[in-house]
């Protein structure tokens, strides 16, 4: 007899996610890390706030990854990045595979913009 593998949904409802996640609330300050909400100010339209996952490896238990892939985001954030997220998604599939292999490299070497730019306006740049 098998057990059946909890599910994704069902992890998410785990002790130890609990203990994670509010772990990194209170890294965070109680505060959203996108908006600068924070549920200790005096605000009448408390929010909720969400931990997320920045990036989800298969297999891998929710609270099992380190800090810099969790993010804390109120509620608002939250849905808003899941929707864009969606948004994205659903817009690449018009594109074929080798416009989607520019875009992919485009998005990987995004971040590397910021060292990028430290070069041009840093003191190794000649021109
Ligand atoms: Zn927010």
């Amino acid at each position: 007899m098998t057990v059946a593998k909890p599910t994704y949904y069902e992890l998410l409802r785990d002790p130890r996610w609990y203990r994670r996640r509010a772990q990194v609330i209170e890294l965070a300050g109680r505060t959203c890390q996108e908006c600068g909400y924070c549920q200790d100010d005096q605000n009448q339209d408390r929010l909720d706030l969400n931990v997320h996952h920045k990036k989800y490896f298969p297999g891998k238990a929710p609270w099992g990854y380190e800090d810099d892939l969790l993010i804390c985001l109120c509620e608002i954030c939250h849905d808003h990045r899941h929707d864009l997220i969606n948004n994205i998604r659903s817009l690449l599939g018009k594109y074929d595979k080798n416009e989607l292999l520019k875009i992919f490299a485009f998005v990987r070497d995004f971040r590397h913009d910021d060292s990028s730019h430290k070069q041009r306006h840093g003191g190794d740049f000649h021109g």
